[in-house]
């Protein structure tokens, strides 16, 4: 951009500018990253309420750099989205996921589901379904174990998201649902999605067991999700006491730091979770 035109102008340009390099270098970095085995993947517990048996597992992408340390993916997600990394990285997390699932499972400590995230870009990517056929026979891997996290905006419009959405499930894969409540048009798109999760983003849950806007919302999710036969899933559920307002609330579904971070795999009693009560 033109720096010569003087005041306010060019300092708009020198920030938007500086914004944009620093976004390409990050978009070079998150390239060298995935050559050099940077990324790897933690596993947080879905838990049964109210026993908190763990039911299956969120997988969730690390980033840890050797000389600055972990970088979030909400940081490095969205420009990997930007970059079309995101194609590559979420083969990568999608394979790494079910071969992980899969060790579990000759183990046999492998939780019932287990759900991976996948980005818009990805979604709406042509061949991706025949991509995730491919590393479920690969892997040997059924189908059905496997949850795939789609948020309402990656599938807000139709189109090629919606298309794979849909062979998907033709596949036996199930769709949750990520951040409910915080998109557009939420409610419409149950009509028509085969959806069978709602994953209650954890805005609503934050503030449920005090009376005001945050608890009317769970409640209504709660009703939509049973009445339509869905199964609700109460994000972010960090304290007894969320867990037991939720129950009550009649969620039989959740997750967060109460019952247990992300973890590696190798870390994570994945096995013991699956047995104990929390
Ligand atoms: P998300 O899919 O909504 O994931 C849930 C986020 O909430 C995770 O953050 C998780 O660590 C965090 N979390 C879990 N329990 C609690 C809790 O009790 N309290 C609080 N405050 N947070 C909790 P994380 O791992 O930093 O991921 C952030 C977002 O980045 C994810 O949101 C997802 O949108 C994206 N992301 C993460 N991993 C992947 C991936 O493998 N692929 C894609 N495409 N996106 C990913
Ligand atoms: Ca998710
Ligand atoms: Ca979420
Ligand atoms: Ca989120």
């Amino acid at each position: 951009a033109a720096k010569s035109d003087g005041g306010r102008h060019r300092r708009y340009s020198t920030d938007l500018d500086r914004g944009n390099d620093e976004e390409a270098r990050l978009g070079a970095e998150l390239r060298t990253a995935l050559d050099n085995g940077e990324f790897h993947m933690v596993y947080q517990p879905i838990v049964e309420l109210p026993t908190g048996n763990c039911v299956a597992v969120e997988s969730l992408v690390r980033w840890w750099r050797p000389d600055r340390g972990y970088v979030s993916p909400d940081v490095f997600i969205p420009v990997a989205e930007r970059t079309g990394l995101i194609v590559e990285l979420g083969e990568w997390i999608l394979r790494t996921t079910c071969l992980q699932y899969a060790d579990w499972w000759r183990n046999g400590v492998a939780p019932y589901r287990f759900g991976v995230n996948i980005s818009a870009r990805q979604l709406a990517e042509p061949g991706f379904v025949g991509v995730v056929a491919a590393i479920l026979a690969e892997t040997g891997v059924h189908p059905a174990r496997l949850i795939v996290e789609v948020t309402e905006t990656a599938v807000f419009g139709g189109g090629a998201a919606v298309r794979a959405v849909r062979e998907l499930t033709e596949l036996g894969v199930e769709i949750a649902l990520d951040d409910f409540g915080t998109g557009h048009s939420s409610l419409g798109l149950l009509q028509t999605l085969p959806v069978r999760i709602l994953k209650v983003d954890k805005s609503f849950v934050e503030n449920v067991t005090m009376a005001g806007r945050h608890a009317v919302i769970a409640t209504s999710l709660i009703h939509v999700a049973n009445g339509l036969g869905l199964v609700a899933v109460a994000e972010g559920v960090e304290t007894a006491e969320q867990a037991a307002e939720l129950y009550r609330l009649g969620y039989r579904r959740a997750q967060g730091y109460h019952f247990g971070r992300p973890a590696m795999a190798q870390l994570t009693s994945v096995p013991a979770a699956a047995r104990t009560s929390v």
